[in-house]
């Protein structure tokens, strides 16, 4: 097996942070047998492992005494079809943004929300990536996966993977399984979700009475990229936390003290805040320390203006967490991966 194992790779153009770290072994893999190999060869040499996708969703600390896996599984492909649904299967080095707009061209919906998101497939399953309205599971059939454990090619259906808001079984356990390949399950006629955020507004606004989805994917991406920095422009990992779930009671006493505060209701009676929201309320949007900032159109991410290393950022976040925690005694959570830390 042919496997070519790097020593002392930066980091920095694997990660949207572009956060200036080096792996000390580096490794990209197209196969199952290349994975397997690549694994074998960390357990060999006692070597912890990361898998790495397209790197948005990591906030990386310090130098990675590990070997760095780097997903490159491609293809695509249609598995069965019929009137009203087709099954696609694909492999987990393909960029997702590519197999929305994919799909979308061979007339496939229920992806267009999630259009310009960052990243590739494996990886999309690890938080169940979500936007206005709809998250991955929604229209996600199964996982095809290596599970390190038993050392064997396993299939989980959605409801095996434990999708959650921005979590999963994944994530939970973290490491264990090498997400190979994701089975959609796609509708040929849209069944569109209009509901959140600003988009029926932005369709209102163009004069699109009846929209499709790739009008949809075209709104999102507009809407996306007039409040989001493009990580090729400014570094920035999206959203730095979760929005926070909090009781009913806590929210009503929050919202005499601010009346605008943004709240969604859950179906279990607990209610989301937008911790957007909240970080601009407390005044940190645009706030820089050295070249670690908060952007100044959108509080909730957090950006790297140059040479930020990634603890300096989580220094930022820290004030911000503990800040928010004081004024509405709401705990954020980290939304991003953050890796390096002893
Ligand atoms: C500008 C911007 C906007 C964003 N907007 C959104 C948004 O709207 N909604 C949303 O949910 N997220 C959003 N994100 C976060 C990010 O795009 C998603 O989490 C995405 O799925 C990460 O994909 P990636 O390939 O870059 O993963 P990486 O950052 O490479 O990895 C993320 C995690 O997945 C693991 N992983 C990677 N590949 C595999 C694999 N094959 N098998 C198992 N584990 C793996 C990694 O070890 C790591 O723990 C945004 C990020 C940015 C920068």
């Amino acid at each position: 097996m042919n496997l070519l194992i790097q020593e002392h790779v930066s980091l920095k153009s694997y990660n949207t942070l572009a956060v200036d770290v080096a792996a000390r072994f580096f490794v990209a893999v197209q196969s199952l047998e290349q994975l397997q190999a690549a694994l074998a060869w960390a357990q060999q040499h006692d070597r912890a492992v990361l898998l790495l996708g397209g790197g948005s969703n990591l906030v990386l600390t310090a130098d990675l005494d590990v070997l760095v896996i780097h997903v490159q599984l491609r293809g695509i492909a249609v598995l069965s079809e019929d009137a009203e649904h087709a099954r696609i299967e694909v492999q987990a080095g393909e960029n997702w943004h590519d197999f929305v707009q994919w799909s979308l061209a061979q007339g496939l919906s229920g992806l267009e929300n999630l259009s310009l998101i960052p990243g590739n497939i494996g990886a999309a399953p690890v938080q169940n990536i979500g936007a206005y309205g709809v998250e991955l599971k929604d229209h996600l059939e199964s996982v095809f996966c290596f599970d390190r454990d038993t050392q064997s090619t396993q299939r989980l259906s959605a409801e095996q993977c434990q999708f959650a808001y921005r979590d999963s079984l994944f994530k939970r356990e973290s490491g264990r399984r090498v997400i190979l390949s994701v089975i959609f399950r796609l509708p040929k006629q849209a069944i569109l979700q209009l509901d959140y955020g600003d988009l029926r507004g932005y369709l209102a606004e163009q004069q699109i009475g009846a929209p499709t989805a790739q009008d949809v994917s075209r709104a999102v991406c507009a809407i996306r990229a007039q409040k989001l920095p493009d990580p090729a422009e400014l570094a920035n990992t999206g959203s730095f936390f979760k929005n926070p779930v909090v009781s009913a009671e806590h929210a009503q006493r929050l919202q005499k003290s601010y009346p605008n505060i943004v709240r969604f209701a859950q179906a279990d009676g607990q209610v989301k805040l937008a911790a957007g929201w909240l970080i601009d309320q407390a005044g940190w949007k645009g706030v820089r320390q050295g070249d670690a900032g908060v952007h100044a159109k959108q509080a909730l991410v957090l950006v790297n203006y140059g040479s930020a290393t990634g603890q300096q950022v989580l220094e930022l976040a820290g004030q911000i967490q503990a800040d928010i925690q004081q004024r509405f005694a709401v705990e954020l959570e980290i939304e991003p991966n953050v890796l390096g830390q002893s």
